[in-house]
């Protein structure tokens, strides 16, 4: 194991920070499995189960049971860690008002597609090399001064390549779920039936270039952009892995998470040994814009009536907010009904709502018609 650290450029004189990164196995291995935990920084889980992974990865060090390469950053935003505000944690957003820490990564596809005009094979796997080696080329390419945009390279940097990538997230109250693309729909099941996920979402342009899509998104855009000359297999899967709620940081949820990734890992091959045979899965996989993301219409007190894990029916009551100066005095309330048939899996923690909030998810079978692609994912 190799454990090497990235500086940041510092933000301000007598300050610095760094991404550590620990690598198991031969350098240039394959598979290669990259996971980062906490790119938002105040969802605890991930940081949890990385330390459980790392853990896990020694001991198969250990064993001589590492045949190709797996990389772990356990901190991945060192910038959110830092941001309190009254006394709380918001690491969501970039106190440096460059947004989402999990929007805007570089694409590379177009760049990498005019690169590869005329230099592919008819060999998938050699294409498989050359494109990997043009994607590394673009981003080296890439410059950053800010100390965020200087994150966001140096982490695509390291997950780039792989062939598999491991986002670790939660949920502010939520079941365990998973995102991943549509064509990545195989994978996302056995994956999400190691980890007993509840929920499944397949995304087609989900938009914003969140770092999932940052890393498995070129293949896609590649093959497309250059079918006609040479065939280009998706060779990353990437998943966002939604370890629950906020709140739910506990040891043997973490060490359970751990040991489902380190499975998957010897299905596939990065780690050698016997992963038994896999678990039956909770669900089958759902479209991301088939999620009914639920809505306050005005100012209030957030009550709900269905709990998580709770299946709900199209124009069921999931929750009332209460309107404190209404009419009638005491008992003023708008109900919010489901659009669809579905799971509620995630709730916002907080339980006063301003109009326009997006509160609750409900993931449905069905497309839903007001869910637009490349707005898929809640800022
Ligand atoms: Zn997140």
């Amino acid at each position: 194991m190799a454990t090497v650290q990235i500086e940041l450029p510092s933000p301000a004189p007598g300050t610095r920070r760094m991404l550590r990164v620990h690598r198991y196995g031969p350098p240039g291995a394959r598979p290669k499995a990259y996971f980062q935990a906490a790119l938002h920084a105040d969802e605890i889980p991930g940081l949890l189960v990385a330390q459980h992974l790392l853990l896990g990865l020694q001991q198969a060090q250990a064993e001589g049971r590492i045949s190709g390469e797996v990389v772990v950053v356990p901190v991945a935003n060192p910038i959110g860690l830092g941001q309190h505000l009254n006394g709380r944690l918001l690491g969501r957003f970039d106190f440096e008002s460059t947004g989402n820490f999990n929007r805007g990564f570089p694409d590379l596809a177009a760049v990498a597609a005019e690169r590869l005009r005329g230099c592919l094979s008819a060999d998938p796997a050699k294409n498989i090399a050359t494109v990997r080696e043009t994607l590394r080329a673009v981003l080296a390419e890439q410059q950053a001064i800010r100390e965020t945009s200087a994150l966001k390279l140096a982490l695509l940097s390291l997950a780039v390549d792989a062939d598999y990538v491991f986002d670790l997230h939660c949920d502010s109250e939520s079941l365990l779920h998973l995102y991943t693309s549509r064509w990545h729909s195989d994978e996302g099941r056995v994956l999400g039936a190691e980890l007993g996920a509840a929920v499944i979402l397949l995304e087609e342009e989900p938009g914003g270039n969140p770092f999932d899509e940052a890393c498995a998104g070129p293949w896609w855009k590649l093959r497309a952009a250059l079918e006609h000359e040479a065939p280009i297999p998706l060779a990353c899967f990437a998943t966002t892995v939604e370890l629950r709620g906020q709140a739910d940081v506990r040891d043997d949820d973490a060490a359970a998470d751990a040991a489902a990734l380190l499975r998957f890992l010897q299905r596939r091959g990065v780690i050698a040994g016997e992963p038994g045979p896999l678990p039956e899965s909770h669900c089958e996989p759902t479209p991301l814009n088939g999620v009914d993301v639920l809505t306050a219409p005005a100012a209030g007190v957030l009550v709900y009536r269905k709990q998580l894990g709770e299946a709900v029916a199209a124009g069921e009551v999931v929750a009332e907010v209460v309107d404190l100066f209404g009419e009638p005095l005491g008992a003023a309330r708008h109900p919010i009904r489901a659009a669809t048939d579905g799971l509620l899996f995630a709730r916002m923690t907080e339980r006063l709502a301003r109009p326009g909030q997006k509160f609750c998810k409900v993931a449905g079978r069905e497309p839903l018609a007001y869910r637009q692609a490349g707005r898929l994912l809640e800022d």
